[in-house]
């Protein structure tokens, strides 16, 4: 079967490894956001809608986990915001019923949970991982580019009431920004946003690879340790690079060589490797990433978005 909504199974810095299960359409997100990996928002929407066949997505997940697959999640994710997907409660149940053994995460951005509906939809999800990046409207407009519709403080009061509802692990993520959520006033309203949602752990992420803006910059590791200390509790970690030999049951080593094959021949943007190689585009994300790490290729900011080259 040629799955339309399925990628992987990927290998995650977080989640071991990990089956994909994209639920809207290329870049459908309630952000915009600046640090982006997969381009430009093209549809900006907080509208709830079955995006893609539900009926389609439940026969590609039991031809798939019918074969008996070793995995460590099916996670939702993809090119765009998982919970705009109204059938999501629906292939949970699925899941859950026919296929209890499997852990299920949703990596979310974690706009929505002020809807009691979603928020009742994701109860029986083993692990939410929800983004925070702001708490002040001009840090959170700049940044997320959202929806108009969306505001902070009604965003974190969702995630407290999701704290309040959900039995299961909350991690939350802060993508740091240098020079915009790295304030000290935006820290300390930070702190005292988790200290409400009180997560099972905050992740600090940052920018590894270009973003969609050019200007965005990542932290360093000395100012995300600044952070963490900042922050002050022992829930706080910066997450780690995904190193593939640690990893080799979800590193294919045959992919990563046919990308370096592909932008061999010319340079290529992850779009671009994804109609070439048939891949989906979050799982081209995570061998670039590596690829990047371990300098074997380079970057260059075109026009058309983000160039990746081999390195000679
Ligand atoms: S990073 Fe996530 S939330 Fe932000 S625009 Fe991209 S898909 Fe949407």
């Amino acid at each position: 079967m040629n799955y339309k909504y399925l990628f992987g199974p990927v290998p995650s810095r977080r989640l071991g490894m990990s089956l994909g299960v994209d639920l809207v359409p290329f870049k459908t997100c309630t952000y915009n956001c600046i640090y982006c990996e997969c381009g430009k928002t093209t549809h900006l929407t907080t509208d709830r809608k079955e995006y893609v066949p539900l009926k389609e997505v439940i026969a590609e997940l039991k031809d798939y986990l019918d074969q008996k697959p070793a995995l460590d999640f099916i996670t939702f994710s993809g090119s765009g915001e998982p919970t705009l997907y109204s059938g999501i409660g629906k292939i949970t149940d699925f899941l859950k019923t026919e296929y209890p053994n499997y852990k299920i995460c949703l990596l979310t951005n974690g706009s929505l949970f002020h809807l009691k509906d979603l928020r009742k939809e994701v109860r029986s999800v083993d692990l939410i991982i929800p983004s925070l990046d702001a708490v002040s409207d001009t840090a959170f407009r700049k940044i997320n580019r959202p929806s108009p519709q969306l505001n902070p403080q009604n965003i974190i009061e969702g995630l407290v009431s999701l704290r309040k509802e959900y039995p299961g692990q909350i991690w939350l993520e802060i993508f740091i920004v240098p020079g915009l959520n790295n304030t000290e006033s935006e820290l300390k309203a930070l702190k005292e946003a988790i200290e409400k949602i009180q997560p099972d752990k905050v992740q600090l992420n940052t920018l590894d690879r270009p973003g969609t803006e050019d200007w965005v910059t990542p932290a360093s590791q000395k100012e995300l340790e600044t952070i963490v200390s900042y922050l002050g509790t022992d829930k706080v970690e910066i997450i780690a690079k995904f190193q593939p030999g640690k990893k080799v049951a979800a590193y294919n080593k045959d992919i990563a060589d046919t990308i370096l094959r592909t932008i061999k021949r010319r340079p290529c943007t992850v779009q671009d490797l994804s109609e070439i190689l048939g891949l989906h585009i979050n799982e081209l994300n995570k061998y670039i990433h590596t690829l990047i790490e371990t300098e074997r290729i380079e970057t260059e900011r075109k026009e058309r978005g983000t160039f990746f080259r081999a390195k000679t």
